[in-house]
């Protein structure tokens, strides 16, 4: 039975992508060896890391403009403390949005002071802080651009002048945005770019080495830039199918050409939860997650009915996260329309009901 994932992460990727991975497994492009018992030195897979990297740069309009493409190990999580002990010599700012950014700003006040610019914490981060400013002379600023639990996404960054760090675990290849303003990016790949295990660090170069601590070697990030990211064994299939996810992504003609289907996806589904007076958004509107919708039932007689209605057309993976409760519908670039259709469908056919 075919299956429509809303899956918050590990999420959906792209048909064409599953399959030449699996066939990958069993044997690399005709070379009697599988992906994954091969060195990770020999010319197939340094030129698979090297095309990965590349293609990130690439796809993010980036290439050429002194940034480095990483792919690293230990998840985002790894990159909440990596980012600190690389940046933070004094003072950084960080923007309090929700559950990844408190856990960012629990890491990085071990290895500083940590100035929380704005915070919507106290009305449970259902929309994002506006009109705060952030003051001179930080080293940083992190900032979480799509916040996947509450479903709030930042549709406008802070001009600063220092440093700006973003976490784009998930949203990163979803829209265009003037990348060259981030110094750091950094984003687990399970959640639009391939399997958990890998994650994606693009930093401009020129920040780096200006903190007075020693860094250890597998945190620091001119370690991997130096061994273009190579430095130890690197997750190899999570590589792997990310360079495909890229190359499906490029094809497909890049980040212009998904985000008018994402912009698609989202208007359909929030327009239903505008509408339909069953259902109840969680976001406010101005701040809507493009990737991630969070909503309600308002009826609670009519949940079982919804439950067993998307159980039985496909549906998985919109339970929502246990500090919202109620529903998030999770679109990533490899979920079509038709699947956004087949809920927001059973949505609306609800409402004839209650
Ligand atoms: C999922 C997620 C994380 C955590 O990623 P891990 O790879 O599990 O460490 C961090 N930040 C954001 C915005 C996320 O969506």
């Amino acid at each position: 039975m075919q299956k429509h994932n809303f899956s918050a992460g590990p999420c959906i990727l792209p048909k064409e992508v599953m399959k030449k991975a699996s066939e990958a497994v069993v044997e690399l492009e005709e070379s009697g060896l599988s992906l994954i018992e091969i060195s990770h030195r020999s010319d197939a897979f340094v030129e698979i890391m090297e095309t990965a990297r590349s293609l990130a740069l690439e796809l993010l309009g980036l290439t050429g403009k002194g940034y480095k493409a990483l792919f690293l190990q230990g998840g985002a999580s790894m990159q909440f403390l990596m980012v600190a002990y690389n940046l933070l010599e004094s003072k950084a700012g960080y923007l309090n949005t929700g559950t990844w950014s408190l856990k960012a700003i629990k890491e990085a006040k071990l290895y500083g002071e940590v100035l929380e610019v704005a915070s919507s914490q106290e009305q449970n981060f259902n929309h994002i802080p506006k009109n705060y400013v952030v003051p001179q002379g930080l080293d940083y600023l992190h900032v979480t651009s799509n916040n996947t639990i509450f479903g709030t996404q930042l549709k406008s960054f802070p001009k600063v002048d220092c440093p700006l760090v973003c976490d784009m675990s998930s949203d990163i290849f979803s829209r265009q945005l003037d990348f060259s303003k981030f110094d750091l990016i950094y984003a687990g790949a399970q959640k639009n770019m391939g399997p958990a295990g890998a994650t994606l660090v693009v930093v401009k170069e020129d920040i780096l080495g200006k903190v007075s601590r020693q860094v250890p070697s597998m945190l620091n990030y001119q370690t991997h830039i130096s061994k273009d990211s190579m430095f130890n064994t690197p997750p190899v299939f999570a590589v792997y199918v990310s360079m495909l996810t890229l190359q499906w992504l490029k094809d497909f003609g890049g980040i212009a050409a998904i985000e008018e289907i994402n912009t698609k996806k989202a208007n359909l589904i929030y327009s239903e939860i505008d509408l339909n007076p069953v259902f109840s958004g969680f976001a406010a509107k101005e701040d809507r997650s493009v990737m991630n919708a969070t909503f309600t039932i308002t009826d609670d007689t009519l949940k079982d009915l919804f439950d067993a209605k998307c159980m039985e057309a496909g549906i998985n993976g919109i339970k929502g996260h246990r500090s919202v409760g109620g529903y998030r519908a999770s679109m990533y670039n490899a979920l079509s329309l038709d699947s956004v259709g087949v809920l927001v469908d059973i949505m609306s056919d609800l409402e004839r009901k209650g």
